[in-house]
């Protein structure tokens, strides 16, 4: 049985943290139904916070980090997956609690795995990964919630991240004027391209503001949190929505009843890790129909195994644009 290359993070009885590359085999991985040979993977916000430690992602130590991965079933005593399935894994605590993604080899729980949708390679689904499937989740709420691209501009906040990329992407090939948040406005460009209208500066909602502002957007998907998600509420019109996702700027949310009571609108609680499968597939299938190949491709970039790490740390300093699809066969 041939061995296989894996990240780990380790940390010392001080609890500093600490991660290398180690070789491991099957007899190393954890309990699990499904063994599943991992062909791609990506770099999320989680998997920066992992690598970093951040911030606690870490809930067993060691741990092998990335929370997505797609690949080839090995072996299978599930019902549902047999040998040569390609397969797709978002969440569910791997990368977490369960050795994750970033090795040659996983074994989990075939509970947690879909099937990947045929018009989408391997390399495309990472390029879309938790951070693609969460923005889906977003759209879909905010469909559910009544919004239509007839109603308003919708406002997209941490724009050029993975969730906002996906986003605006997703949300231009359906009809919608989008407007990019986004503290790096030399991005405009590539925002643009990607399919927004406009672009604002993300200090306009990044203080403290007022508890109602003007009407201004129909809805919003926000992956920022604490004072822009609290100034995104106050803007929205009345009978609006927003999908709420992320904390890039905090975990905070400094708002006041005043939106909700005066305007009825709606703040949508969006969480892709737990999600049950039947939303997953859901979210996958619309995935393959709506976003467009073309700009999944201009918004990605590809990286080998081993810069797994140096990417994860660019990640958190906010210098990464868009989506990183982790080749896990290139060095
Ligand atoms: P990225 O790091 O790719 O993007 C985050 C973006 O947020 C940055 O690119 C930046 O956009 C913006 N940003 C960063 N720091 C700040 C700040 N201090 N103030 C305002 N904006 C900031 O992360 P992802 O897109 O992958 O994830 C975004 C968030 O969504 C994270 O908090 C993540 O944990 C969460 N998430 C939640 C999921 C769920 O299931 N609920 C699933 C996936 C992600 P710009 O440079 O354009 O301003």
């Amino acid at each position: 049985m041939a061995g296989f290359k894996a990240v780990m993070v380790s940390r010392d009885e001080n609890k500093k943290q600490s991660v290398e590359i180690v070789e491991l085999d099957r007899s190393d991985l954890m309990p699990g139904n499904v063994l599943v040979k991992i062909d791609h993977s990506t770099i999320n916000y989680k998997d920066g916070l992992a690598i970093t430690g951040k911030s606690p992602v870490i809930r067993r130590w060691p741990m092998i980090p990335g929370i997505d991965f797609t690949g080839t079933v090995i072996e299978s005593s599930h019902a549902g997956f047999q040998s040569g399935d390609d397969v797709i894994l978002n969440g569910w605590g791997v990368g977490e609690k369960h050795y994750g993604a970033f090795a040659g080899e996983a074994r989990v729980n075939g509970d947690w795995l879909i099937k990947r949708p045929k018009g989408l390679s391997s390399a495309q689904c990472m390029a879309i990964g938790t951070a693609g499937y969460t923005a889906m989740l977003c759209v879909i709420a905010l469909e559910n919630a009544g919004v239509t691209p007839g109603r308003g501009p919708v406002l997209v906040t941490g724009a050029n991240g993975g969730v906002g990329t996906i986003a605006i992407s997703l949300l231009s090939s359906l009809g919608y004027h989008v407007v990019a948040s986004t503290g790096r406005l030399e991005e405009k460009g590539f925002l643009t391209d990607l399919g927004a209208s406009e672009v604002l500066d993300r200090n306009h909602l990044s203080e403290p503001g007022r508890p109602l502002g003007n009407e201004v957007w129909s809805a919003a998907i926000d992956s920022v949190g604490s004072h822009t998600l609290a100034n995104v509420l106050s803007q929205i019109q009345y009978g609006g929505a927003v999908a709420a996702c992320g904390l890039a700027q905090g975990y905070d949310l400094p708002s006041t009843v005043m939106p909700f009571i005066l305007r009825g609108i709606s703040l949508l609680g969006i969480d892709s890790v737990m999600k049950h499968r039947h939303f997953r597939e859901a979210a996958w299938a619309r995935l393959e129909a709506d976003l467009d190949l073309k700009k999944l491709e201009a918004l990605s970039t590809t990286i080998g195994f081993g810069d797994i790490v140096e990417t994860a740390e660019a990640l958190m300093a906010g210098k990464i644009r868009g989506r990183v699809i982790v080749d896990i066969n290139a060095a």
